[in-house]
């Protein structure tokens, strides 16, 4: 699924991440790599006109930020683009209240996957609505039958039109069964031609105005590329699309016709085939699939924030203590120092995924901080050794508060954060993307059990 586009960019990350400082002659060179990957892999060339002139302008005009490595901000640019470039938001089905009945006409050419993808859809959302399904499909013979039996697997209502063939009568029909029935999502499949001709599109657009759906979807086949844009522009043209599903992506290996679509089409994907089972059909996600295509993800913009202030020395010196296993609460004093130099904690830890909600962004002020540093300096070199011990002697804590100019609420406060930082560490442990930024840092993951090991007996 999309290698040649993702080999040809992480060859180019590769080359521009290990380079210190870009020269203005690297920069151009990296444009040139990231064009050449892009017409590899077929984008359409007015497409990538558009993003080329977008990294220019970006990559002259980017913000110098101290110690983050300009290539790295390069692979930011990029990945911001690629989003952009596919659609920046993802776009669902848009359904009515559950109250009224919601029409979804499917439309392609014969052996887009339209039926197989009908028959998603409709097992997509048969939790969330109650769905029918019908075959418009008149050229067809066995079209009919293959709805009923894909409709079957789905485990979805199916409405046999036998042999009527009068387009009027059967959505009349279908309308007054789903009303009875209480089905409030109807899918249409409609005729797919082996080319497309004028006769064809015109029977859509009859269809279109027989059945009055809310969302008008294009199945199209991934592998045909960039010749299934002029293909979806002549739909657009017949009946006004809503979205289009691009099966089969699990075949695509090159990517041009999904990241030219915006700029070709103008209508949103909404969902991708995945695989022949009913089950494979995802949502089409721009963040998702640039993370997939760059292979970096959000970790661009972490790195950023941590590469602008984190004292590679001191994250050396950190790391050494900890191989060397003597981690105790004066390099925990060290770490929330340097966390405080990165700015906001509480942006950092709400990129990372499953952490925003966990950590509440008062605990991190930088008042907080200062008062956190007062209390552990005012701790005897035992006390910020024995956290668990101190923790159990109030009277130890007491004169810890008079020390530090606090009160006990205030040091209670601090060793509860102690603790949640423990249970950050933990966690930290287990999520990759936050690995990734630590070995930035110049940790290893024997380093981060080991801290959290130690965090674990305190
Ligand atoms: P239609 O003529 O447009 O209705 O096409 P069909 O629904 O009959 O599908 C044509 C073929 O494509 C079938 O063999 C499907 O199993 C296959 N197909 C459909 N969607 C996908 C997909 O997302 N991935 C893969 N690998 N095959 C698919």
């Amino acid at each position: 699924m999309l290698k040649n586009i993702t080999d040809g960019f992480s060859h180019i990350v590769q080359k521009i991440t290990k380079k210190g400082r870009l020269t203005e002659t690297q920069i151009q060179e990296g444009i040139r790599s990231i064009r050449l990957a892009l017409i590899e892999a077929e984008v359409n060339i007015e497409a990538i006109k558009k993003f080329i002139a977008k990294l220019k302008e970006k990559a002259l005009h980017q913000e110098i930020v101290k110690n983050v490595q300009a290539g790295d901000m390069l692979v930011k640019i990029v990945h911001d683009l690629l989003v952009e470039t596919l659609g920046q938001e993802k776009i669902s089905l848009n359904l009515k209240e559950s109250t009224q009945i919601t029409g979804v006409l499917l439309s392609g050419l014969q052996g887009s996957g339209k039926t197989t993808t009908l028959a998603k859809m409709a097992y997509r959302y048969k939790n969330k609505r109650d769905v029918l399904t019908v075959s418009l499909d008149f050229n067809r013979p066995a079209a009919n039958e293959q709805l009923k039996i894909l409709s079957k697997q789905a485990g979805v209502a199916f409405y046999d039109r036998g042999e009527e063939k009068n387009l009027k009568k059967i959505v009349h029909n279908v309308f007054q069964l789903a009303k009875r029935n209480a089905h409030n999502l109807i899918f249409f499949d409609t005729a797919g031609r082996t080319q497309i001709d004028e006769g064809a599109l015109a029977e859509l657009t009859e269809i279109h105005r027989f059945v009055k759906p809310d969302e008008t979807l294009l199945v199209m086949d991934s592998m045909m590329g960039q010749q299934a844009l002029p293909v979806a522009n002549r739909f657009k043209a017949a009946v006004p699309l809503n979205g289009l599903i691009f099966s089969k992506f699990d075949s695509d290996n090159r990517g041009g016709a999904v990241l030219s679509v915006k700029e070709v089409v103008g209508v949103p994907v909404k969902f991708i085939g995945v695989g022949e089972r009913i089950d494979e059909l995802d949502e089409f996600d721009p963040k998702r699939i640039a993370e997939r295509i760059l292979g970096m993800g959000d970790i661009v913009g972490l790195v950023e924030k941590a590469k602008e202030v984190v004292d590679e020395e001191e994250a050396k010196r950190l790391s050494k203590k900890l191989k060397q296993n003597k981690f105790d609460f004066e390099d925990y004093l060290a770490q929330i120092r340097q966390f405080k130099k990165m700015g906001s904690l509480s942006s950092i830890v709400s990129m990372m995924p499953g952490m925003a909600n966990k950590i509440n962004p008062e605990n991190i002020d930088e008042g907080e901080m200062k008062v956190t540093e007062a209390i552990i300096l005012s701790m005897t070199p035992f006390e910020r050794k024995e956290v668990i011990y101190f923790n159990n002697s109030n009277s130890r804590k007491m004169r810890v508060a008079k020390g530090s100019g606090t009160n006990l609420l205030k040091v209670n406060k601090v060793l509860k954060k102690f603790f949640e930082m423990k249970k950050m560490m933990k966690n930290f442990q287990n999520s990759r993307k936050m690995k990734k930024v630590l070995t930035k840092m110049g940790m290893n993951e024997s380093d981060l059990k080991k801290i959290s090991q130690k965090m674990e007996k305190r």
